[in-house]
């Protein structure tokens, strides 16, 4: 992650107001009394922390919240302002991208999407493309963004914002995204992070993972890749170099993967894998197959689709099952294109998972599919931001 400039207004790392601020995102908006009680903070300190963040446009005191039924005095919770400095988000794909302007409380404010040509010599028209829909963003912001957040579906050094090594576009590896931004734009914070990575903030601060220390986030389609949430922050290992667990092997001497490996997680529950088996099996529209055209065979009785529902369910869960093992997330949120395939799809994923582990008394993992949707990245891509601005440093 790189980080420029200084002289920073919100920025504190002062832990009572980190509670306070992680408090709010993880319940909503709170009462200056369940926020004493969440943060452990005397009333007269934590006056004086929301004063000073109400002083700052940060948060904003909400309309009279009548008393409930269980007693109480009326109260007005605080939550983030309007006029809050909003965040400024992308998401880089081979070929695609997708940037938005999100306010602090979460809400996209505006987006943008664009395309660029791939290819040898494709990286500078990327970067420009990539620096024009961040302006665009940035002029449509009422006030001076907290930062810029970028989530890349690639490898990328967090500690100077360059991309190391996006498998399906190694045209785009060195594109220097942390060092193009702070020049262009000069702002007060540069994140640039992996997509998984970026998803699993997503959930963290916005989605299925609010008020979770622990869980891992799957990004799942044509490649696969998770983001870990270890003691409430996304885990990223020295200048990000963990994260890759599509390409975690699964398969000694297995098929080759696009990345000049062998057996890699991805080669038998990625994309590629499902569209070579559907055309064996003779399915129809086996050269697109996805998850929701699957489903749809499978429970329209078409031969050969209910087995591969299967197989491709229990490759999926081996993955998720040897994370599992190693780190024992507790709850894994999945994105992507396995959202399509709906409860059913989930329902045998969570079944081979727990085939695959042993029984313990704390209970099984849980799998959910998120709720977010599409912007859990670029939301993601915000919450880097918000998480080295508001929490840590
Ligand atoms: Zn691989």
């Amino acid at each position: 992650m790189n980080s420029i400039g200084g002289g920073d207004p919100i920025r504190s790392l002062d832990p009572t107001r980190a509670r306070l601020v992680q408090a709010l995102y993880d319940f909503g908006p709170l009462s200056r009394a369940e926020l004493a009680r969440l943060t452990g903070a005397s009333r007269s300190a934590l006056t004086a922390i929301v004063q000073d963040l109400i002083d700052r446009r940060l948060l904003a005191e909400q309309p009279l919240r009548p008393s409930g039924p269980g007693g109480g005095k009326p109260s007005r919770p605080l939550w983030f302002s309007e006029d809050a400095p909003p965040l400024v988000s992308a998401h880089l794909l081979p070929g695609r991208l997708f940037a938005a302007l999100v306010g602090a409380g979460g809400s996209v404010i505006a987006r943008t999407a664009r395309a660029f040509d791939t290819g040898t010599g494709s990286r500078d028209r990327a970067l420009d493309v990539l620096l024009d829909a961040l302006a665009e963003m940035r002029d449509s912001a009422a006030a001076e963004p907290m930062g810029f957040g970028v989530a890349v579906g690639g490898m990328v050094d967090t500690d100077t914002g360059t991309v190391v090594k996006i498998a399906l576009a190694p045209e785009l590896d060195g594109m220097p995204i942390g060092s193009a931004i702070a020049e262009r734009f000069a702002p007060d914070l540069v994140c640039v992070d992996m997509h998984p990575r970026a998803q699993a903030l997503g959930d963290r601060w916005f989605g299925q993972g609010r008020g979770r220390s622990r869980f891992a986030s799957v990004y799942t389609g044509e490649a696969l890749g998770v983001g870990l949430v270890i003691g409430g922050d996304v885990d990223r290992g020295p200048s990000g170099t963990g994260g890759e667990a599509g390409h975690s092997t699964v398969q000694a001497g297995g098929i080759l993967c696009h990345c000049g490996r062998r057996g890699c997680w991805e080669t038998i529950a990625g994309h590629g894998w499902l569209r070579a088996e559907a055309a064996r099996r003779g399915l129809p529209g086996a050269a697109t197959m996805t998850a929701g055209p699957l489903a749809r065979l499978a429970a329209a009785g078409q031969s050969g689709a209910e087995g591969l529902l299967e197989e491709w369910s229990a490759n999926l869960a081996l993955g998720l099952a040897n994370l599992h093992q190693l780190v024992a997330p507790g709850l894994f949120i999945l994105h992507g294109d396995v959202v399509a395939g709906g409860e059913d799809l989930r329902r045998r994923i969570e079944r081979h998972l727990c085939d695959r582990i042993p029984p313990h008394p704390a209970g099984p993992p849980a799998i959910a599919l998120t709720a977010l949707d599409d912007d859990a990245t670029l939301l993601g891509a915000a919450g880097l931001v918000l998480s080295r601005r508001l929490i840590r440093s």
